[in-house]
């Protein structure tokens, strides 16, 4: 009785989603933070844990959370929504602004899971490629984003891969030109000089959305939570298609934790912002290989040798970072996420020899 009906005809031809995830003494190449959280802080969520009700249903709307984030933030609760990681909220917006009639702008080379799940809704996608120096051609997408016909533009600052902040002044712009969510990913922004963040245009423009992980800088891509700072109408709108218990107890009650203590986070971004220092000068200082600058906790880094090759010889020596160089965009590109100093020491000296 092999009967299968095909699924839905947007699932044609997709790929599914592939971390690429492989074993290594050093990996430097998710992007986290490779080092633990805070002792101080692992007891204080350990002491929650220890008191929590599992039979119960967590509350949807994480409103305990959610009032914390909004004093951090200097909004109101109903300005933040909380995610299963920045990735379920990224999915929410392409349901509640994508869809027939509301094309994607996307901004290309960047994080794949925006036109992933484009795909997925049924939203078209319009590519404003950036510059060959991976600058966002900002008259290009302002242009194209008045059209009339785009639901989301989604501007990556800090930009992964590339790892370059994008200019206030053109996210003003961009507000201005269109009624089109404006969404301003800053998964990356806690390594940045802390002008760069949209944040304060929030007061001003109810088309901003700005989406934060505590995956990166607070050091919890295992537990999975993300959030928006957005107008409450617009998190009016993304609460009609959550999962309504996508945000476990768990979870909420670990990042409450983090954010009550955030402070203890701050020894550790200083740490990554200067080792990512380091590894600018010492891999500049390779044959054949281009940095380019980055505000996140990584670096996207060129070379004259064959990407692949450099690719397979750093994981022969224990040392896993992502390959970039099959994107059309960033050929003879890795990128390499910024450890601790003896996991950078590797990666360098490693790169001594295989480059030598
Ligand atoms: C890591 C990342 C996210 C969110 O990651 P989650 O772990 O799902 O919170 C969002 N945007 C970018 C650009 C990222 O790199």
């Amino acid at each position: 009785m092999a009967k299968l009906r095909a699924s839905n005809s947007l699932l044609r031809g997709v790929e599914p989603y592939d971390p690429k995830y492989l074993p290594a003494q050093v990996g430097l190449n998710a992007n986290e933070t490779t080092f633990d959280v805070p002792a101080d802080v692992r007891q204080a969520i350990e002491g929650e844990i220890a008191r929590m009700a599992f039979n119960r249903y967590p509350d949807p709307m994480a409103n305990e959370l959610r009032q914390a984030i909004a004093e951090w933030h200097g909004v109101e609760p109903d300005q933040v929504i909380c995610g299963n990681g920045g990735d379920e909220l990224l999915f929410d917006l392409a349901l509640a602004w994508g869809g027939e009639g509301n094309a994607l702008l996307n901004v290309p080379p960047t994080f794949s899971v925006y036109a992933a799940n484009a795909r997925l809704t049924g939203t078209q996608v319009i590519d404003v490629p950036r510059r060959a120096d991976f600058s966002i051609d900002q008259d290009a997408v302002v242009e194209r984003a008045s059209r009339g016909d785009v639901g989301m533009v989604v501007i990556t600052s800090p930009n992964n891969p590339t790892g370059d902040v994008a200019p206030l002044a053109f996210i003003e712009r961009l507000l201005q030109a269109t009624d089109a969510l404006v969404l301003v990913d800053e998964a990356y922004m806690e390594f940045a000089p802390r002008e760069a963040s949209a944040e304060p245009l929030l007061a001003k423009y109810d088309n901003l959305v700005i989406l934060h992980t505590f995956s990166k800088a607070y050091r919890l891509a295992g537990v999975r939570m993300g959030y928006l700072l957005a107008s409450s109408a617009v998190v009016a709108e993304l609460t009609k298609v959550r999962q309504p218990y996508s945000v476990d107890a768990v979870s909420q009650a670990i990042a409450l934790q983090v954010v009550r203590h955030r402070a203890s986070f701050d020894e550790g971004i200083a740490l990554v912002v200067a080792e990512r220092a380091r590894l600018v000068s010492e891999l500049q200082a390779l044959p054949g290989v281009t940095v380019y600058p980055s505000a996140a906790n990584f670096l996207l880094v060129r070379f004259e040798q064959d990407a692949s090759t450099v690719w397979e010889r750093l994981y022969e020596r224990g040392v896993l970072v992502r390959d970039f160089s099959a994107g059309p965009l960033t050929a003879g590109c890795l990128r390499i996420s910024v450890g601790m100093p003896q996991e950078n020491d590797r990666l360098i000296a490693a790169l001594q020899t295989i480059l030598a």
